[in-house]
Order: structure tokens, then sequence, then C-alpha cells
């Protein structure tokens, strides 16, 4: 039996894990099928502080990892099919029917960025095709680049690398956009943003030097076409991973964990979430750091006895 189990190893749970076994709680960490989480897919990292020189993605996630295991905390690695939150100690069963139970639990398992599936597309993840603008925009100055699909995520990156590139072309495959009005009309208003509307992405193509162009189908004369660019951002929307959950805890409509303001505290005492997997809007690695170090916070007042939050305490 563990005191506590984190689910998820990036920057979230690495950073609980770190604060956690400083507490001598010596927590179980379950690395899942992309240890280190979304961060180990893109090469430079520059804005998390500590790093004027910048780090790499995974040499940044290496060294969570490091720190937290010179402190006490256990890493495995598993698929977790399900877990019963219905009693306490709760009950986690891994693939290949080994159970494991914790007092407590830490959630974060991440948000998934979606990807097109197209040929070209995941080969060149960190050599020019990127699902994050704020993560990766820096690197595409004065170059020209791509945007995909047609929701506030694709208006929003689009106007943000317009800081950045000469020319942002955005592609959506068909007229009409999901996007708000308010965003549409900013991104709309931007001169430096043209439009290729009606295009279905087919292919990303690529040399050497990284991506060249996008091969899209014209929608309107059934004709392909390469749109020349240097970077491709795939703004397709995430998916949070909390399907092994099974509506055991409450989130909200897009499947985001709800957590109470200003708390990594879910609907179900004892489980603590953190990271993008309860945050659709930041999702940067110091923001889920900074959650990490809530719910393992959170998690030693629980285990403690004392109530997590005292809200007399609370000013205002
Ligand atoms: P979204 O609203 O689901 O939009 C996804 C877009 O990607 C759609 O236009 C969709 O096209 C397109 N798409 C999906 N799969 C595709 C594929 N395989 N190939 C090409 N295009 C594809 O996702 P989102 O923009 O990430 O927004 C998610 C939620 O977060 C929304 O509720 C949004 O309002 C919110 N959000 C808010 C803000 C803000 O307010 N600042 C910023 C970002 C996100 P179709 O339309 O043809 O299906």
């Amino acid at each position: 039996m563990h005191k506590t189990i984190v689910i998820g190893t990036g920057p979230a749970g690495l950073t609980a894990a770190i604060y956690l076994a400083r507490a001598n709680l010596a927590p179980l960490v379950i690395e899942g099928p992309e240890p280190g989480g979304q961060l180990t897919t893109t090469t430079d990292v520059e804005n998390f502080p500590g790093f004027p020189d910048g780090i790499m993605g995974p040499d940044l996630m290496a060294n969570m990892r490091k720190q937290a295991e010179r402190f006490g905390a256990e890493f495995r690695t598993g698929w977790i099919n399900k877990v019963d939150m219905s009693k306490r100690p709760f009950t986690l069963s891994l693939e290949g029917g080994e159970t494991l139970q914790a007092e407590s639990l830490i959630i974060s398992t991440g948000a998934s960025a979606k990807y097109m599936g197209i040929p070209g597309e995941r080969d060149n993840v960190g050599h020019g095709v990127s699902t994050c603008a704020t993560c990766d925009g820096f690197f595409f100055r004065g170059k020209k680049i791509i945007v995909v699909g047609g929701g506030d995520s694709a208006m929003e990156e689009a106007n943000f690398l317009t800081r950045f590139a000469s020319e942002v072309t955005l592609v959506h495959r068909r007229e009409e956009m999901r996007a708000s009005k308010i965003m549409q009309d900013r991104a709309r208003e931007n001169s430096k943003i043209t439009w290729a509307m009606n295009r279905t992405p087919l292919e990303v193509v690529a040399g050497d030097a990284g991506v060249t162009g996008l091969k899209v189908r014209n929608n309107e004369t059934g004709r392909e076409e390469i749109i020349e660019t240097q970077g491709l951002f795939v703004a397709i929307g995430h998916t949070p991973n909390t399907k092994f959950l099974d509506n055991q805890i409450e989130t909200d409509e897009l499947g985001y964990i709800k957590v109470k303001p200003g708390t990594s505290e879910t609907n179900v005492p004892g489980v603590f979430a953190c990271g993008d997997v309860q945050d659709h809007k930041y999702r940067q690695a110091i923001t889920a750091a900074g959650t990490g170090c809530m719910a393992a916070l959170d998690c030693e007042k629980f285990l403690e006895g004392a109530p997590v939050h005292d809200w007399s305490q609370t000013l205002g």
C-alpha cells in the first residue's frame, strides 16, 4: 500500500514527486507511454526560468526525474486501465493484471495535442512541425508559417505567430470556422495573416533542412496544391488524458478535470489534479510545474489528516 501514487511524468507529475519525496512520502510515480510528457517531443525550451541559454525538453524532464529519484521517489512503467475511487484506499489496475493501492492520488496525465494523421507530420515534429506556438514561435522569426485549424486555438496561434513570422497562412478544411466571432475578427484584422480556406491538408513536405510545404486538396477545384512554408503549426485541439478515470471525477464539458479554484482538489477527497489535465488555458511547463507543487502540498495536508484548505485563514 502506497501513501500516494502520482500518475504521469510531465513537469506537473515530476514536480509533485519532488515535493512529495522531500516530504518523506516516498511517492510511487507511474510512467505512461510518453515518459516526460509533451516536452520530450520539443527541442529547445527557452522559457523555463533558470536556464538562460535554454535547455532541451528531454534534458529538462530527465533532470526533474533525477531530482525526484534523489529524494526517494520510485518510478515504474505501466498503463493504468482502471481506477476504483469509490472507496479508500484507491485501487489502480494495471495492464497485465497487477493492482496497486494508495491512500491518495495525484493525477498529472496531461493533455495530448491532436495531430491530423497525415504523412510527414509526426516525422517532422521539432523540425518544422509544432503544436505549441508559445513554445516554438520564436524559432520562426522572419519565416513563413502555416497554422492549420478553424477553431479559437488556430485563431489565437495565428495571431500570436505574426509577432515572429513574415507571413502566416491559415489553412482550414471548410469555409465556415468554429472560432468565436471575436477571435475570427481579430485574426481577419491582422494584415500578416492570409487565408487558405476549403483546403484539406494531405501531406507535410520536408527536405533535409526541415519542412518546406504543406500539400493540400483545394476542395473547390478538387486539385492538389503545395503551399510553401518553413513552419507548420497544428492547432486542431487537445484531448485531456482522462479516459481511464471512467467518469469517476468531475470534468468540464471538454473532459478537463475540475479543481476547486486556487487548489488542486478534485471532487473526490484524496484525489488531486495538476498540469494540463486540469488546464486548457495556460498549458505551459512552468504553470504545470507550479500546479504540481500545489498538488503535493495539498496531498501532504490530506495525508496528515488536516483540512486541505483552512478557508478561515483566507484573507478577504
Ligand atoms: P476546436 O474548437 O475543436 O477546433 C478544432 C479545429 O480543427 C476545427 O476547425 C476543425 O475543423 C479542425 N480540425 C480538427 N481535426 C482536423 C484535421 N484532422 N485536419 C484538419 N483540421 C482539423 O478546438 P480548439 O480551437 O482547440 O478549441 C477548443 C476549445 O478551447 C473551444 O471551446 C475553444 O473556444 C477553447 N479555446 C478558447 C480560447 C480563447 O478563448 N482564448 C483559445 C483556444 C481555445 P472542423 O471545423 O472542420 O471540424
